[in-house]
């Protein structure tokens, strides 16, 4: 295929492990055919396919042997992890010990830890919570108009709504984000004033969240401020329908780790800020 490196997703059994196997392929990067998954899974489904692509999947008491025989067939090859917060440490420990660059895509776990293993291993690796590319950009823009403005807002008030499908019980990691940077902006606005939209019908009717992204996935937020005397009205919004927005980062972020391995690159933890900067989206 193309000229990028090979692509490992764990695991393609997932949701984002699916979806971002589908991205590599779109984009003519090797898949392969390999994934590392639960004992059960490997067991009991054997493989999956991606886009026509049968891969086999590899569980835990298997991964070493499975690992040294695909890394002899792929020398250059990028780990995409996609598995479960419970899973993030003992993977990453697993990719540092066996010297693997890998993009942490997943969520939770012992975030110190795994940073902290990564630099002990000397190990190449993007760790990012969020691979939207845009929304990414978006945030950051947010925090460097508070590091910039600071109290520019002061005297507003806001309204915080963020709609997701309704099995996302905590409140959005991005939207608190975002409320943190209209702080220092000079707002008084507390984390619990953010309003969780999970009902099917405000989703659509007040959020405009499509019918076919309410219960398969998605991302809604809009930050309403108004001045007090209710004369300036400035609304920010960012929505996601899907999955495909962090598939297609993740493998930007695979692009970018793997330039930084060809250059020999002295830093070697990123985050998807360092991907962004680097100024090389497709
Ligand atoms: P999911 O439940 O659909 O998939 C999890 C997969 O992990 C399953 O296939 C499961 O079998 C597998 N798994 C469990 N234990 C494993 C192990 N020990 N080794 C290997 N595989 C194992 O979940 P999802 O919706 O795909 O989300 C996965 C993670 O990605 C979550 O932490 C989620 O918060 C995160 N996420 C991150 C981004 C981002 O942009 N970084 C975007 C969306 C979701």
């Amino acid at each position: 295929a193309a000229s990028g490196p090979p692509i490992m997703v764990n695991s393609c059994t997932g949701k984002m492990g699916h979806s971002t196997a589908e991205a590599v392929v779109r984009a003519g990067l090797t898949l392969v055919p390999y994934s590392l998954t639960g004992q059960s899974e490997a067991v009991a489904v054997g493989n999956v396919g991606v886009s026509g692509i049968p891969v086999e999947l590899v569980g835990p008491t298997e991964r070493q042997a499975a690992l040294d025989r695909i890394r002899s067939r792929y020398p250059d090859l990028i780990v995409v992890d996609y598995t479960l917060p419970t899973a993030v440490n003992e993977n990453a420990a697993f990719y540092c010990a066996n010297k693997l660059p890998f993009v942490m895509g997943t969520t939770g776990g012992d975030r110190e830890r795994l940073a902290a293993d990564v630099a002990a291993a000397d190990s190449y690796a993007v760790i990012a919570p969020n691979m939207g590319k845009q929304i990414v950009a978006f945030q950051t823009m947010m925090e460097m108009m508070a590091d910039r403005f600071p109290g520019c807002f002061s005297g507003y008030s806001m309204t915080v709504a963020e709609s997701h499908q309704r099995t996302k019980v905590d409140t959005s990691g991005t939207a608190k984000a975002v409320v943190a940077s209209f702080n220092k902006m000079g707002l008084q606005f507390g984390e619990d004033e953010i309003e969780k939209v999970r009902d099917a019908e405000q989703q659509i009717a007040r959020m405009g969240v499509p019918e076919r992204a309410v219960d398969s996935g998605h991302a809604f937020h809009t930050y309403t401020l108004t001045s007090p005397d209710g004369s300036v009205v400035l609304e920010f919004k960012h929505n996601v329908c899907g999955r495909e927005v962090y598939a297609e980062g993740t493998v930007d972020a695979c692009l970018f780790l793997h330039r930084q391995i060809q250059s020999g690159a002295d830093k070697k933890l990123y985050n998807m800020i360092d991907v962004l900067s680097a100024g090389v989206m497709r």
